[in-house]
């Protein structure tokens, strides 16, 4: 192949406002559903103050029905009830690990299913939310890059993970009051599901604004985290139109590692992902960027690749997040050995960067990294086997 060939995106994306029936006032943005609300006939002085009260009963408290919405009038009320919904993705399994991990498979349009993962800790919960049913690229040790079918998620799709989440954890505050930043059970947002965030860079920034917007959700942009295997175009967009925290799947410390490990290496080489990083304006020392690793036995976790990365990165702000390879069936990798990540650990270590070695959680229920397809896909064939079984 061609290396510099183009990466084609195969995708589906769904169009924002279906051509039938009522709109879904979730994933607009302020401006869009302001434009939504002039169209169904909310005079133009008005629509921003209207926008601004649904805003705050959807996003602030998590209300869904336009009825509860108090500070408007009746007919208001029954003329968003007629034209509009507020429609999040479904919750088909809900999984809790013995260790408070939280896995939940969400349907959403044409039936597809995302999982997304709840990982609480002593200082903060972080979820883990898809931006892509499956992937379009194919890193040779992730599971989401062996699935065939790919869509891109909608804004609503995204931002509607997290609020699928704060509904089971019970966090949205009484209508009414405010919310107090102390002691969130959501307190941080990692796109490190499935799918590749900034081949969805649209949807996925419309989303996270949502998340962040001070009037609902209300996260912090230093608590959430992009991950990205290397997108180089779209690096300098996140920094600007977003402006959260970055991560990079590197893997690989020489070219030739990384093109069998993370194949889009090929269209963006080692050497312009590290130009695009260098040059991620929101970096300094007390943003780094992650560098996430994943320890593959005697692929790339030698000292030598220890000692290379640091070279590499030198001069990057940076914070380095070693992870155990979670191993899924047929995968063509072992995990490096305890003893390999704590010598490779070591190594960074000495060279004055934090490297946490990622615990794994909710294995029980297989909530990892690069496994989030595997469970769905088990269920599927029990169903398949269900069936044989029935003589279906
Ligand atoms: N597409 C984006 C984000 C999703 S993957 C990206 O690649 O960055 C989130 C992280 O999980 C990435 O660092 C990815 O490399 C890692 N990962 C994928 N499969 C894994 C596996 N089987 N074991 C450990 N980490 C894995
Ligand atoms: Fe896609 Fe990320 Fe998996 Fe690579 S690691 S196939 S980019 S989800």
């Amino acid at each position: 192949m061609d290396a510099k060939a183009p990466i084609t995106q195969d995708v589906l994306t769904i169009p924002r406002k279906l051509p039938e029936g009522p709109q879904n006032l979730i994933g607009l943005s302020r401006d869009q559903m302001r434009e939504a609300l002039i169209a169904a006939g909310t005079a133009e002085k008005q629509a921003k103050m209207r926008v601004g009260q649904i805003w705050q009963w959807i996003y602030h408290w998590g209300v869904r029905d336009f009825a509860e919405m108090t500070n408007l009038s009746k007919d208001y009320r029954t003329m968003l009830a007629d034209t509009f919904v507020i429609a999040l993705p479904e919750v088909v399994t809900r999984q809790v690990s013995d260790d408070g991990t939280r896995k939940y498979l969400v349907r959403i349009a044409g039936g597809h299913e995302v999982e997304v993962v709840y990982i609480p800790e002593t200082d903060r919960g972080t979820l883990c939310i898809s931006s892509q049913v499956g992937c379009t690229l194919t890193c040779s040790f992730c599971h989401t890059g062996t699935q065939k079918l790919v869509r891109n998620l909608t804004a609503a799709e995204i931002v509607g993970q997290v609020m699928v989440a704060r509904d089971d954890l019970d966090e949205w505050p009484e209508p009414g009051t405010r919310n107090t930043q102390e002691a969130r059970l959501l307190s941080n947002i990692v796109l490190m599901g499935m799918g590749e965030p900034l081949y969805n860079f649209e949807n996925v920034r419309d989303a996270m604004k949502i998340a962040m917007d001070p009037e609902g959700i209300s996260l912090s942009r230093r608590r959430i985290t992009l991950s990205t295997s290397g997108v180089v175009p779209e690096i300098a967009r996140t920094a600007q139109e977003i402006g959260c925290q970055l991560a990079v799947s590197f893997h690989g410390t020489t070219d030739e590692v990384r093109d069998r490990l993370v194949p889009i290496n090929k269209r963006w080489p080692i050497a312009d992902l590290l130009d695009a990083l260098r040059a991620y304006p929101k970096v300094s020392n007390s943003e780094r960027i992650t560098f996430e690793y994943v320890m593959l036995d005697g692929v790339n976790d030698s000292d030598e690749d220890a000692r290379r990365l640091i070279k590499l990165i030198d001069g990057i702000p940076a914070k380095i997040n070693l992870i155990p390879f979670n191993e899924w069936p047929g995968a063509p990798y072992k995990r490096s050995s305890n003893n390999r990540i704590r010598a490779f650990a070591e190594i960074i270590y000495q060279a004055g960067y934090a490297s946490p070695v990622r615990k794994p959680r909710g294995e029980d229920i297989m909530a990892a990294c690069g496994q989030l397809k595997s469970a769905t896909e088990r269920a599927r064939k029990s169903k398949a086997q269900i069936a044989q079984e029935a003589g279906l």
